[in-house]
Formats: structure tokens, sequence, C-alpha cells
């Protein structure tokens, strides 16, 4: 899939040193001084020959004290008086590093807002097991949504719906009734353009936050789950983007090839013979004539159920 490496660890800096240093300026001869003073007993003037240790516990740049070598007198010192102890710089404010969702393998930039879900492609089933996650996309479509989702409903079967923002828009009652059904929705941007990877990033934030906007309020409040890029077409800044509003992103593991319309037989062999590659199976509900897709569903669906597959989510 295009547009998905992994960019490298960013390793937070330590600078060498900090900290370290600080209070290094008393000197030997402080002691020494102090116990000639207490063996003479005389005036509690004490003469000094270096500054000792500042106040601060700072020193200059190059490592001294910054002063001289002359000989000056200190304020009266008594042997019992405590040391002051160094007050210790403080410790230079690492740059933040946006927390990082568990398990993700995608180095976040911090230049952008928080992943809220790891920003990794997903394709395992939540909570693992032998299940499929049966995704369906391009809809929803007045004529095939119904239709798939009575076919889902006959077999008990869940299923996660990648919905193109401006169809949302004009069929509500349609993604209410997903929704209603128990299945999942996902952002599928507003355009499906296959080629986004190549475009903007302020082209590609909006199609995927228009859409999330336009299939929330279609749902009545529903958020997506997920977001799967056209074709696939993901790119390290849009994963980003779609994990910063809660949204994984969301790979497949088989193409049914339903678009095509290689015919029902075709699609049932091809879903079965590729089932080991991943439980992640891509339909489609929108973009044309659909009739195969639904008999394949129809055939498939009772198939994996007699094989020993639940019907899952995606993780997020
Ligand atoms: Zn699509």
């Amino acid at each position: 899939m295009a547009g998905t490496g992994i960019r490298p660890a960013r390793t937070a800096g330590v600078r060498a040193g900090t900290g370290v240093g600080a209070g290094a300026g008393v000197r030997a001869e402080g002691g020494v001084r102090a116990r000639a003073a207490v063996l003479v007993l005389i005036a509690a003037v004490l003469v000094t020959g270096c500054g000792g240790q500042r106040a601060d516990g700072s020193k200059g740049a190059d490592g001294s004290d910054g002063k001289g070598g002359g000989v000056r007198v200190d304020a009266p010192r008594t042997p019992s008086a405590t040391p002051s102890t160094p007050a210790t710089p403080a410790a230079p404010t690492p740059p933040p590093t946006p927390p990082t969702p568990p398990g993700q393998t995608s180095s976040p930039d911090p230049k952008l807002p928080p992943p809220l879900v790891s920003m990794d492609i997903a394709h395992a089933v939540e909570g693992g097991g032998r299940s499929v996650n049966i995704t369906i996309d391009d809809g929803p479509d007045p004529t095939w949504t119904p239709k798939i989702l009575k076919i889902l409903r006959d077999n008990g079967a869940r299923a996660t719906f990648c919905m193109i923002g401006p169809q949302a828009e004009a069929h509500p009652d349609l993604v209410k009734r997903v929704v209603a059904d128990g299945h999942r929705l996902c952002d599928h941007t507003v355009t499906h353009n296959t080629s986004m990877d190549h475009r903007s990033k302020a082209y590609q934030k909006d199609q995927i936050l228009v859409a999330a906007g336009q299939i929330t309020r279609a749902s009545g409040g529903v958020k997506p789950l997920y977001y799967r890029a056209p074709g696939g077409a993901f790119t390290p800044y849009s994963r980003q983007i779609a994990a910063s509003a809660g949204m994984r992103p969301l790979g497949w593991n088989v193409d049914s090839k339903d678009y095509e319309e290689p015919g029902v037989h075709a699609i049932t062999h091809l879903v079965k013979h590729e089932l080991g590659n991943g439980p992640t199976i891509l339909f489609h509900d929108g973009g044309g004539d659909r009739g195969q897709t639904a008999a394949a569903l129809r055939k498939l669906l009772p198939w994996l159920r007699h094989h020993g597959y639940g019907f899952g989510f995606p993780v997020r």
C-alpha cells in the first residue's frame, strides 16, 4: 500500500552533562581555613583566598567560579555552620512527546495533534479469536445497503461500513439503520480520491475530517471509529490526522474484488482461498450494481459460520 512507511523513531534528546557539576565549586582549603580559625581563636574574621562556593552553586561558563585569586575578607563564619546545599539548576524541559497508544509502532509527528488511538493500519480482529472483519465500502447506497443489512441480519453478522461523507449526508436514514443494527462506522473520505496520498496535507485533512463530520451528523452523533483511505492511499500524515480524531486507520487482508463483478462464484472462491491472508475482508455496497456482492455474501456468511468463524470488528 502506498504511503504507509514507518518513520524512524524519534529519540528524545538528552543533553550530556545536564545537572552535573552543581556544587562542584567547594574548595578543599575551605575546611582547612575553618580549622585554622578555630585553632587560632582570634577574631572571627577569616582571611580567605578564594570565593569558595557560590550561594547558587553556579559556575562560570568556562567552569571557573568567576573569581580571581586575590585575598579578600569574608563575613564571619563559624565552624558549626551548615554548608548550604547548592541549588540544583532546573533541568531543561524536553520537547513535549505525544502519548503513544499501546502497541503503536508508528512515530507520531510531535507538531501534529497526538493520536487518540493507534495510527498503525489495523488488520486484526478486536479481541482476537477465530473471527473475520466484514468491511463494506463506498456506501451508503439506497438500493444496496438495505439488502446487505438484511443479509447480515439473517446471518447474525456484524460489519464495518466505510462511508463516503456526502452519501452519508444524503442518506442519514441508512446511516442510522447501520448503527441501529449494531455495525460500526468508518470514514471513507469526501470524494474517494485514490490518489489523495499525493495531494497536500490540507487536502488530506479536509477529506478526512469533513467526511467524519458528515457521517457523525447523519448518524445522529455516532462517530466513525475507523478511517480507510480510498484505495489504501494512506500517508503517515493522514493516519495521524485520523487517529487524532479517534479513528483507527483500517486496512484489509482479502480484497473480494466484488467491484469488478467477476461473478458470484469468483467472489466466494477468492475470499475462501485468501482467508489465510488475514481476517479483514473488503466488500462494497456502493459504486455500481452490487448484486453479485449481495449474492456472494448470502453464500459466504453461512459458509464462514459453518467453518467456525465469528464476525467481529477491527482492533482500535
Ligand atoms: Zn472505496
